[in-house]
């Protein structure tokens, strides 16, 4: 190692991936995508690939046990892989688990996690095949890797969207951060006196997408079932904006997207009022809800037209155009990437 110091905050998340990997190369044959996507792609017949993704969940970083029940850490911990498989058009087999635990864990806490581990095995159809354990100095760690398997004909890469192709997003957006600006509140006022009870009522559906997010495994069954290949797919991990500008990138293309056609819960909408904050933004730039975003063929217009989970929410456009949010009065504003970069929160 030199002695130049260079703060990683420079770069950015993406930006320090890149750099650290710009000298990677393939040497092996079976390795048909690297780095890059939701998942690498690896041969494994003439007509099949298998599919690998990892995600790493940090204490403090990722999730907070104040308010984050351990039996629900495990289950998102899960969620969370199974659905960058998904965002390939692929299905989980098995996963990987490996934790990094401090002393302050008794047995029972980590039987906890586990419960939600393998709540989520059964809910996913995978098998746990392995992992490893270790002790650590702060806190909690939870990496999970993902294995899955396509058709090649199937797979769904971010680099695969033309000029023209349909923009779809799954369920509705802006839930899971409303949820966790919900949790954030009433810990600070838990913290403040112990004795109030946290004001959740009535705010079910946006904690459970915060707590509990589901990968979308049924849209994967859908898709197939409707004959449709998307030419483009992504996960929505750190804000649709995030997303949106990762395809437009891996594809070379721009994008027109209409805030209003973008999928809100009214309890989304509600909450995210009360606590003066613009739905559409909250929508575009909030992380964690985990829905597919994906781009399909005009000629694929009429098997997702009306399709209760799926909603179009604009069209991509050539690369010259640029990336462009329509707001409701017509007006076209250059789309920002605000989401959810870890290097940018001061911890
Ligand atoms: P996602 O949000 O879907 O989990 P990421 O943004 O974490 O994807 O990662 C983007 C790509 O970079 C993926 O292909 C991932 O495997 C790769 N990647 C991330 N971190 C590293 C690393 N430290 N070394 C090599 N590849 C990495
Ligand atoms: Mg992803």
């Amino acid at each position: 190692m030199s002695e130049k110091r260079t703060d990683v905050n420079q770069l950015g998340e993406f930006g320090l991936i890149d750099h650290l990997t710009k000298d990677v190369d393939k040497k092996v044959e079976s390795t048909e995508f690297g780095i890059g996507d939701d998942a690498a792609v690896i041969s494994i017949s003439d007509d099949t690939s298998m599919l690998i993704s990892t995600d790493m969940l940090i204490e403090g970083v990722h999730f907070n046990l104040m308010y984050m029940p351990l039996k629900h850490l495990g289950y998102k911990a899960v969620a969370v892989n199974v659905s960058d498989i998904c965002a390939m058009n692929g299905v989980a087999e098995q996963i990987t688990v490996s934790i990094a635990v401090s002393s302050r864990f008794p047995i029972e806490a980590l039987e906890e996690l586990y419960d939600g581990i393998n709540t989520a095995c059964k809910a996913y159809n995978v098998d746990l095949v392995g992992g490893d354990t270790t002790s650590s100095l702060t806190g909690l760690t939870i990496s999970i890797t993902a294995i899955g398997r396509a058709a090649k004909k199937d797979i769904s890469y971010r680099s695969g969207a033309s000029e023209f192709d349909l923009l779809v997003v799954t369920g509705d957006l802006g839930a899971a951060y409303m949820g966790l600006q919900l949790l954030e509140r009433e810990k600070e006022v838990y913290k403040a006196n112990p004795n109030i009870q946290p004001d959740l009522d009535g705010h079910d559906y946006i904690m459970q997408r915060q707590l509990k997010p589901e990968a979308r495994v049924d849209i994967i069954k859908f898709l197939r079932e409707l004959n449709v290949v998307p030419s483009s797919m992504i996960d929505i991990s750190d804000g649709l904006a995030s997303e949106i500008m990762h395809l437009c990138k891996s594809s070379e293309v721009g994008c027109h997207i209409y805030g209003e056609k973008i999928p809100i819960d009214t309890t989304t909408s509600t909450s995210a009022l009360e606590f003066n904050l613009d739905p559409v933004t909250c929508a575009l730039n909030g992380g964690e809800d985990f829905e597919l975003l994906f781009t399909v063929k005009q000629e694929d217009f009429d098997k997702i037209k009306g399709n209760p989970h799926m909603t179009f929410i604009g069209h991509m456009t050539d690369k010259s155009e640029g990336i462009y949010h329509v707001d409701k009065a017509g007006s076209l504003v250059e789309l920002q990437a605000q989401g959810w970069d870890h290097f940018d929160k001061k911890n």
